[in-house]
């Protein structure tokens, strides 16, 4: 079985959010269970680290076609972890300097990324049984195959399967584009279209054998209009191949028992270095020694994340004798809000603004409890990694939080609540303190936090799985 996976970032090449941690995570994995797995990329000359550039062969060059021009495309490979890389390399679309999007023409950036990555298949030895696509930037790749290439000599037979990362972001666009730049004839516009725009997600959606997302919960929530973003409508009518799979993280990369930027390290069966990482971080983070439970937020300043439940009840959780430990950033009105409560509560609460990967890793490892209360969340990474790392989460029940943390009332690890209500997820804050103050159930609920198993390889299986099933018809 040979698996081709799509995507505009991987780790650890390129990386602006989740979707960098999974395609460079689930190919290993896929890997370890006897799939050829390829990954393609584009080359971010500015962007990847040059030492990976160095070792890159350059092992094809053609054109493509971008609407009515034909641009130059080099593919250079390497393999690390048993996956074979394959970067899309043409420095007008992609030696930028201000990260990886945003750009005013970031549709034709993609347009040429996935058009390239069809071409490609004629130039290499690799020959997928399945594509898999991941989110906007590579939605146009089924559709190019399912318009454009699936008669052509070599491209029989090919299944695609298409996941949804971030449904927020589409990919639309005028619908003037579509010939002049997407290179799809006028006559295909009802499958691009949707509100009066070109929607490059919407056309994935449509034309791929399977659509996956993040976790089974996020597949289910995204046919209803609050978490769709508009497409609830095209999904509600894919229903039928539609499904969820929870994401895992890197259990060797984020281990308690060897991470080498915690003060003392640990597991499950021996906690005392868990001791010592707390009285280090509240050392760090400028706070007062002491034995209170310390609750951690790590994350984006993002509206789905849900901090609004977190400044209206701020002065009620610091009340209950919490100590706070805060790494973040991005809107201001919530790095400004937790500016001040450091100022109010000085030795009590720390915050750390901008994004730190270091850090983050010792606040997992020295906070009792990490607070997630997204508003929605297609699977999310932090509580898994805080699970990891014996910190127990406290979580609202929506998406990939509900598919991963069950509640200690029903046998689980965590402290669920299911309205996104303040006060419902001040009682949960306040049950998680309850425990807490029961040391020794505290210290087994830690244990069995760590022994929670968020390994790739479960969902692994289920992915490889549905690439047989498919090709088996
Ligand atoms: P999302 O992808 O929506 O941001 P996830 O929970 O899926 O949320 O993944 C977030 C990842 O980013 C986690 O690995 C988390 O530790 C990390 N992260 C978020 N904010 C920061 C920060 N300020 N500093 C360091 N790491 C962060």
């Amino acid at each position: 079985m040979k698996v081709l996976y799509v995507a505009s970032e991987a780790q650890p090449f390129a990386a602006s959010g989740g979707l960098a941690d999974v395609a460079g995570s689930l190919p290993k994995a896929l890997a370890a269970e006897g799939v050829e797995a390829a990954v393609v990329m584009p080359l971010y000359t500015n962007t990847i680290n040059p030492a990976y550039i160095a070792q890159m062969a350059v092992i094809a060059e053609f054109t493509v076609p971008v609407g009515w021009r034909n641009q130059y495309c080099g593919v250079r490979t390497l393999i690390l972890n048993n996956v074979v890389y394959y970067f899309i390399d043409n420095e007008y679309y992609f030696k930028r300097d201000y990260g990886l999007y945003g750009y005013y023409d970031d549709a034709e950036r993609f347009v040429f990324f996935s058009r390239a990555v069809m071409e490609m298949l004629r130039y290499i030895d690799f020959k997928p049984d399945v594509i898999n696509s991941n989110d906007w930037q590579a939605a146009l790749v089924p559709v190019y195959y399912s318009l454009l290439y699936k008669d052509q000599v070599g491209y029989d037979n090919i299944r695609n399967v298409f996941t949804i990362h971030n449904i927020g972001y589409q990919g639309r666009f005028g619908l003037e584009l579509i010939e002049e730049i997407v290179g799809i004839p006028r006559k295909f516009t009802s499958v691009l279209e949707y509100d009066g725009d070109l929607n490059f997600m919407k056309a994935a959606i449509e034309v791929s054998d399977k659509v996956t997302t993040v976790s089974p919960t996020y597949a289910e929530e995204i046919l209803n209009p609050w978490f769709s973003h508009g497409l609830d409508r095209i999904l509600v009518t894919k229903r039928f191949k539609t499904c969820g799979f929870l994401n895992g993280i890197d259990t060797e990369f984020y281990n308690p028992e060897t991470d080498s930027e915690l003060p003392a390290n640990y597991s499950a069966d021996d906690k005392k270095g868990k001791a010592v990482c707390k009285e280090k971080l509240l050392d760090e983070m400028g706070l007062a020694a002491g034995k209170e439970p310390v609750i951690a937020i790590i994350s984006r300043f993002a509206e789905h994340k849900g901090f609004y439940l977190v400044r209206e009840v701020f002065h009620e959780i610091m009340a209950l004798g919490f100590k706070a430990v805060i790494l973040g950033s991005g809107e201001r009105e919530y790095e400004d809000f937790f500016q001040h409560m450091h100022y109010a509560y000085p030795d009590r609460v720390g915050f750390y603004k901008g994004y730190n990967t270091a850090l983050s890793r010792r606040i997992y490892a020295g906070a009792d409890m990490f607070l997630m209360p997204s508003k929605s969340e297609p699977c999310g990474l932090a509580q898994m990694i805080a699970l990891r790392y014996g910190t127990v989460p406290i979580v609202r029940k929506t998406g990939g939080l509900k598919d991963s943390v069950i509640d200690v009332g029903d046998n689980g690890v965590g402290f669920t609540f299911l309205n996104y209500d303040s006060a419902d997820m001040l009682s949960a804050v306040r049950r998680a303190k309850e425990l807490y103050d029961k040391r020794a159930q505290w210290g087994k609920l830690s244990a069995k936090c760590m022994r929670a198993d968020f390994s790739w390889a479960a969902s692994a299986k289920l992915y490889i799985g549905l690439y047989k099933e498919l090709h088996k018809d």
